[in-house]
């Protein structure tokens, strides 16, 4: 923990001790606050033990810059995405990776893999690798590398926004276009350049706070249904973020400010399956697409098609339950079924997964979150993947 800059040591020193001796510092320490200085301290940060600034979106981004090489692999990507999402370029879109990154190692390895594969298939697949730092939980658990970058609960953010950011540089080395989860409302200022395709959670799905933010983003973004299995919330935030809004976020300065959006056109809805089970069959699709359709324009990305994630609620969070449903799309697709413009699969090194826990005490490229499809398997079935839509091509 970094000590908040009207602290002196002295004073930092009394309040470690306090935390050490069973105290609650906010109540019970001797240090003189600016919430005491101005005199509402008995009202405000009651409960807020320590506010640690962290370095400015411009800092970072000056700092960690993506090369000019790297720039082009984001901005050539979304404009293949683009075109994809809209039914102008036949290739199939694929978002395939782990469920959560927690070791940049091994992030880069699979990168590194996966890029080889990229070009093999390329005239087929756009492949975008999933690069996700920020993991929204059910109850309580690990929050992803940005919140606890050393996996041992000394949640150190601005490690965690240093390591994000070097990774994600890695993987678009590595020639590969990155995809995540935006889950924290200012984290999208340090990271969203390195992002070609963004996802908003089914935890978050009908949440304003998201919709706003995926309004401004700069490129295309998925709305997975809802845990429940909710289409109506995934149409709805394709209505919406489409619109104009402003609220309440920070600037490159990390000043806030009052944001003024222009409205993101190219958000479209991602099955993720729901509590009570799968949907992504052919009928499920069809019936997601009529409601989009009765929501959304005739020409937006979200009335063209959806992107189907094999994982969650679709494969009971089952690797080998996932490779079956990755099977099925294929066969779907090969045999002509429109509607699904992409599917996402969450696949790492090794299949599976393991308890969280610190980085030495961990097997590598093992999942700590989902169950991942294994990169021998994932290889097989991105060739799979690769003919259906060949197939496809020769009706
Ligand atoms: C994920 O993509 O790992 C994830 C958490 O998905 P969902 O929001 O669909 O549960
Ligand atoms: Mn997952």
């Amino acid at each position: 923990m970094t000590a908040r800059p009207d602290y002196n040591p002295k004073d930092f020193a009394a309040i470690e001790q306090a935390v050490a001796d069973g105290f609650n510092p906010v109540v019970d320490r001797q240090v003189q606050l600016w919430e005491e200085q101005v005199g509402i301290d008995p009202i405000v940060n009651r409960r807020v033990f320590e506010l640690a600034p962290l370095p400015t979106p411009a800092q970072m981004l000056s700092g960690y810059p993506l090369e000019e090489e790297q720039r082009d692999l984001v901005v050539k990507t979304r404009e293949q995405l683009r075109a994809c999402l809209y039914g102008e370029d036949d290739r199939l879109v694929v978002i395939v990776g782990p469920c959560s990154i927690h070791d940049p190692v091994a992030a880069v390895d699979y990168a590194n893999r996966l890029a080889k594969l990229r070009e093999e298939v390329s005239d087929r697949l756009l492949i975008i690798m999933r690069v996700y730092f920020e993991k929204p939980r059910t109850t309580i658990g690990w929050k992803g590398l940005i919140n606890d970058p050393d996996l041992d609960g000394s949640h150190n953010i601005h490690k965690g926004l240093i390591l994000a950011r070097k990774t994600l540089i890695s993987v678009l080395k590595a020639g590969v276009a990155a995809a995540t989860e935006f889950l924290e409302p200012t984290s999208p200022q340090y990271l969203s350049d390195a992002i070609a395709w963004g996802a908003i959670g089914a935890r978050n799905t009908e949440s304003q706070i998201h919709r706003q933010l995926a309004s401004g983003l700069s490129m295309p973004i998925g709305f997975k249904n809802s845990t429940d299995g909710s289409i109506k919330a995934a149409a709805d935030s394709c209505y919406v973020s489409a619109h104009q809004h402003i609220f309440l976020g920070i600037d490159h300065m990390g000043r806030a400010s009052a944001v003024e959006t222009l409205g993101n056109p190219d958000c479209h809805v991602v099955l993720r399956g729901s509590s009570s089970g799968p949907n992504y069959d052919r009928e499920n699709v069809s019936k997601a697409m009529d409601y989009v359709r009765g929501r959304m324009s005739e020409n937006s990305a979200a009335s063209h098609g959806l992107i189907i994630d094999c994982s969650h609620g679709n494969s009971g969070k089952d690797d080998n339950r996932q490779i079956e449903v990755v099977r099925d799309i294929a066969g779907r697709i090969a045999s002509g079924e429109k509607g699904i413009t992409g599917i996402m699969m969450e696949s790492f090194i090794e299949s599976g997964n393991q308890k969280a826990g610190p980085l030495d005490s961990l097997e590598y490229g093992k999942s700590i979150t989902d169950r991942c499809i294994s990169w021998k398997d994932t290889e097989t079935l991105l060739r799979e993947l690769a003919g259906a839509v060949g197939a496809a091509r020769a009706k």
